[in-house]
């Protein structure tokens, strides 16, 4: 059996199990992935011989667990080329970072009678802020429709992005269609109409060389526990002149410069969006998640994940039966496989492929008016990542036979109770 990525399958002995007599084969990467020992480590290591809080104290280990702190960020500042680390702010997730910068600088620059402009296919995440938004501000939320073969349609967001419209928030990879979004083109579209550029990349800094720079966008949003980090540690990135108009989302301890009993100032960004205790052992194994990625490779990555689906998705769209969502050209299409087989609810699918020790999602995977854009109430989701393997994509294939099989017949090796 291959090893991954540059063998890297023996670094997350989670995967080294059998789940229901069955070698386990993870393939729901999309949702949150494992963690290598090395990130596993840098947790145990800072709790046995750095622990304390950061930025206060002046002692020997808060100036340790401060500067660890500190460098982790410069990592991931140096992972998605951000000017320096003065533009990457810790959050606890994508979530977090996306309501910041909706209550805080949407609700700032938004205005009534102006448009925010997001797409079909996002993530809860990046719709309900910006419904709270228009709400509040009396805007208009509009949506960019996708093309038959479930892309974003280029020729609608050139309609839709217009003189009024003041924020564009769009999902740099979809966590259900399997498509990368043109995110540089559509900054350049949003700034020529004078909007702000937001990308959600939950699902594309995992996977792929992320540039913030090169994409010029004003905001960045991403969440660590989907690239090998803990979970409960995100990363909201932003321009410096964007951050520094935009105001801090949460107020108290560790962000301000002056506290006095009716006034106060802020620290310069990005600690003045850091109120309180952070989550300090988060950050650090997120830097040594960048080391790990970055060790990899992140073309590497991509370029692995790219033969997993060269390799799958042919064979998936051959099942008698399946719809696969998103475009059927693997040159087109991520690590995120969405499908349906014919007359099956996706819940009883994802269950029988546990049986078989296979872990897929099913659901409308926090992407409702995507659903209904689709007409579906939900789908079975895989989804890899470096760790991955043909011969768990071949488990995969087989598993999603064997469970048609089984509820056409009630027969096979499930000799099972779904
Ligand atoms: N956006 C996308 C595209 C996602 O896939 C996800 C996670 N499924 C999120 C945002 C939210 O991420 P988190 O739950 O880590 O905040």
């Amino acid at each position: 059996m291959s090893k991954g990525l540059n063998n890297s399958r023996s670094d997350f002995p989670i995967l080294d199990q059998k789940v229901n007599g069955e070698p386990l084969v993870y393939l729901d990467n999309a949702a949150t992935t494992q963690k290598p020992v090395s990130v596993l480590n840098s947790l145990v290591h800072y709790y046995e011989h750095d622990n304390a809080n950061v930025h206060r104290g002046v002692h020997t280990l808060a100036e340790r667990a401060t500067e660890e702190f500190e460098a982790a960020r410069d990592k991931v500042a140096a992972f998605i080329n951000a000017p320096s680390r003065k533009s990457v702010i810790y959050t606890r997730s994508t979530t977090e970072s996306l309501n910041w910068i909706a209550s805080s600088f949407g609700n700032s620059v938004v205005n009534e009678g102006d448009e925010i402009v997001i797409s079909e296919l996002e993530h809860h995440s990046n719709v309900v802020p910006w419904q709270q938004v228009a709400k509040k501000q009396h805007a208009t939320l509009k949506y960019i429709g996708l093309t038959a073969d479930g892309e974003l349609d280029m020729a609608d967001a050139k309609k839709q992005i217009t003189d009024r419209t003041k924020i564009v928030s769009i999902a740099h990879a979809s966590n259900v269609m399997g498509v990368l979004n043109p995110i540089k083109e559509l900054t350049q579209l949003a700034h020529q109409h004078g909007a702000y550029m937001i990308a959600d990349g939950a699902q594309s800094t995992p996977h792929l060389k992320v540039n913030v720079q090169d994409l010029d966008v004003d905001f960045y949003a991403f969440s660590g526990h989907k690239m090998l980090a803990p979970t409960g540690i995100g990363i909201l990135y932003g321009k410096p002149e964007d951050l520094d108009q935009m105001e801090p989302a949460q107020f108290g301890g560790e962000m301000i410069n002056e506290v006095h009993e009716h006034a106060a100032d802020w620290k310069e960004s990005p600690w003045k969006y850091e109120a309180g205790t952070p989550n300090i052992s988060g950050a650090i194994a997120l830097g040594s998640a960048v080391d790990y990625l970055t060790q990899l490779g992140m073309d590497n990555i991509q370029a692995y994940e790219q033969e997993l689906v060269d390799y799958t998705l042919p064979k998936l769209l051959q099942i008698d039966g399946i719809t696969v969502y998103g475009p059927h050209d693997p040159a087109k299409h991520t690590g995120v496989l969405s499908f349906n087989l014919n007359g099956l609810h996706p819940h009883d699918v994802a269950t029988g492929l546990d049986m078989d020790g296979i872990a897929v999602r099913a659901g409308h995977h926090c992407a409702q008016p995507l659903m209904e854009y689709l007409s579906c109430e939900a789908t079975c989701r895989a989804s890899f990542y470096f760790y991955n393997t043909k011969e768990e994509a071949d488990r995969l294939l087989d598993g999603l036979n064997e469970v048609k099989e089984f509820f056409a017949n009630g027969i096979g090796k499930a000799e099972r109770t779904i």
